[in-house]
């Protein structure tokens, strides 16, 4: 992550050029190309399950509007030789435009396909489970899956289109994720306007970035547990098309233009620890929040609050939860070291932070979680 330090302080949010959420809202995405005057061809870079979902309202929908489209079915990792390939296929099918459609990192895939390119790039997240599908960075792993750069990109995704019926319709604990993911926004985006800090965008945060994170965690304690209880049932209701929104609109811009701390540090700390990678990012992330929390020494009556959400709707608040019942002392301090790495977004802080202060965070807040 660059830390430029810019001459004048500006502040700076980005956002996608256009937003659509709703029931079946993949049936319209030909026509929202075509109202944005992407004519293709397309790149279609999509996770197995949702090719089999969507193959055929894709060529329904684009054929209505003329737009040749290519299918390549992701691997799984948005690792460099994911990208490698995508970069390949769009190339040889000459795409003026890259879709990505599925979870986190096939959404990541996309946007560095189309970042290299310089592309137009349509995000159509399959699931509410995390912040990323808004923003205009990818997080690049290695192929067995440790977290290893941010790419940024000189725009957000010209379209995100989230079609509430496959999330409805997806595992609930991708839901669940995506509330862990949201929930932090907040109390990360609190932590950087405290500071002075820079948000992701390496500018200081907008008035709106800090309601839209607000609005976020007012959403999610309203909403959550009934957003919960509609997938379990695979329905879509409005709490449950609320929460997407929390998830995937209000946590994106919220993270991006609010800015990140040390919950999302801790998350990139936890991919150090081989037991963690069955784990979701937002699971992740939900863990790391209580040990922001933990670290900043914030009363406990909100670090009680937070607990409830999370025990309400399923997240994870021990450090067994998050695949680490006996974790040896080693893998602790990797994870802390990984934490507060050059660049990290822990020293977003208001104060220094140190890999001891991770570590004792990560316990107490282990602690906190178990009793
Ligand atoms: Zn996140």
């Amino acid at each position: 992550m660059t830390s430029e330090s810019p001459h004048v302080e500006l502040k700076v949010l980005g956002a996608p050029a256009r937003y659509v959420q709703g029931r079946g809202a993949t049936q319209s995405l030909g026509r929202e190309l075509s109202h944005l005057g992407i004519n293709g061809p397309a790149l279609i870079i999509a996770s197995a399950i949702v090719v089999e979902q969507l193959a055929d309202t894709w060529s329904a929908s684009l054929g209505a509007e003329g737009i040749a489209f290519q299918m390549r079915t992701f691997g799984g990792e948005c690792s460099q030789s994911e990208i490698d390939a995508g970069l390949d296929a769009a190339r040889s099918c000459g795409a003026t435009v890259i879709i990505g459609a599925g979870g986190g990192k096939c959404l990541d895939t996309a946007r560095a396909v189309a970042g290299e390119l310089g592309l137009a790039v349509v995000n159509c997240p399959s699931l509410a489970s995390s912040d990323a599908p808004c923003s205009a960075l990818s997080v690049v792993y290695s192929d067995d899956g440790v977290f290893d750069h941010f790419l940024f990109y000189r725009r957000n995704p010209d379209l995100v289109l989230v079609d509430t019926t496959l999330v409805a319709n997806a595992p609930v604990r991708y839901l669940v994720a995506g509330m862990g993911d949201a929930i932090a926004t907040y109390f990360e985006a609190r932590t950087v306007i405290e500071a002075h800090a820079n948000n992701q965008l390496q500018g200081r945060t907008t008035l709106a970035a800090g309601a839209l994170a607000r609005l976020c965690h007012e959403t999610l304690l309203a909403d959550g547990l009934a957003a919960r209880h509609a997938v379990e049932v695979g329905a879509v209701t409005p709490a449950l098309e609320r929460i997407v929104e929390a998830n995937t609109l209000l946590s994106g811009l919220g993270f991006e233009s609010g800015g990140l701390a040390i919950a999302h540090s801790v998350h990139n700390g936890l991919t150090a620890a081989e037991e963690t990678h069955s784990m979701l990012h937002g699971e992740k992330v939900a863990f790391g929040l209580l040990v922001q929390l933990v670290v900043e020494g914030r009363p406990q009556a909100e670090i009680d609050t937070v607990l409830a959400f999370h025990r309400s709707v399923g997240l994870p608040v021990t450090l067994g939860e998050i695949g680490l019942a006996h974790p040896s002392d080693p893998t602790l301090a990797a994870v802390a070291d990984r934490a507060v790495a050059v660049g990290e977004t822990a020293h977003n802080e208001p104060f220094d932070v140190t890999a001891p202060m991770i570590l004792a965070g990560i316990i107490a807040a282990d602690a906190l979680g178990r009793h």
